[in-house]
């Protein structure tokens, strides 16, 4: 972890702390009266702290995608009409690659991630897909194509992406128990819950 996240890391905790000694400290009315630790409040401070921990470990996560995926990237052109697009990404990946049965597809309008998507049954998936904004606005579409094809790998590389790109249509994570042994950001995040539960009782 970096300095900066590291202090900032210890800040929340140190916040944590403070909430549940605050009759303590009123005592000797240091840092004056504190609100009581709720459940909400402790939900927001998971969420920093996840956000640290999950930041530390993306440098890693990106070497491991650059190593075990191939990238193919689509940029639309002013005349890309907005129902034809997930079709474009289609063409070209055809012609450029080939035939390909697994894909992670990850699409932006302009720096900002849209949506990580997975498919197992080939790019029919994205053409399936066209009406859905995040084909329709996007600027561009990354295709990452796995090296390997191991069943366990495409959840893995969804999993990897979604961490580094943070789409903002985020329904959920993807199932960290299919990312190989286990995703090391997932694993991390989790703990973090679990520590901060069992520590600061609300
Ligand atoms: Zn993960």
């Amino acid at each position: 972890m970096k300095a900066h996240s590291r202090n900032e890391f210890g800040r929340i905790v140190f916040q944590l702390h403070a909430r549940k000694a605050r009759k303590l400290l009123a005592l000797a009315r240091i840092g004056g009266p504190l609100p009581r630790l709720s459940k909400e409040w402790r939900e927001e401070k998971i969420d920093e702290l996840q956000d640290l921990v999950e930041r530390a470990h993306l440098p890693e996560l990106k070497r491991w995608v650059r190593r075990n995926a191939e990238l193919e990237e689509v940029r639309f052109k002013g005349r890309s009409a907005k129902d034809s697009k997930a079709f474009e990404v289609r063409d070209r990946v055809l012609k450029r690659r080939g035939k390909r049965r697994h894909v992670v597809y990850v699409s932006f309008r302009n720096k900002k991630c849209l949506k990580v998507g997975k498919s197992n049954r080939g790019l029919g998936r994205i053409t399936s897909q066209v009406d859905a904004y995040y084909f329709r606005d996007a600027t561009r579409v990354r295709v990452y194509f796995p090296m390997h094809h191991r069943k366990r790998f495409l959840p893995a590389l969804e999993c990897a992406l979604t961490h580094l790109c943070r789409p903002y249509h985020l329904y959920k994570w993807p199932e960290s128990k299919s990312y190989l042994r286990q995703c090391p950001a997932c694993k991390d995040m989790k703990l973090v819950r679990k520590l901060v539960k069992k520590l600061f009782p609300a």
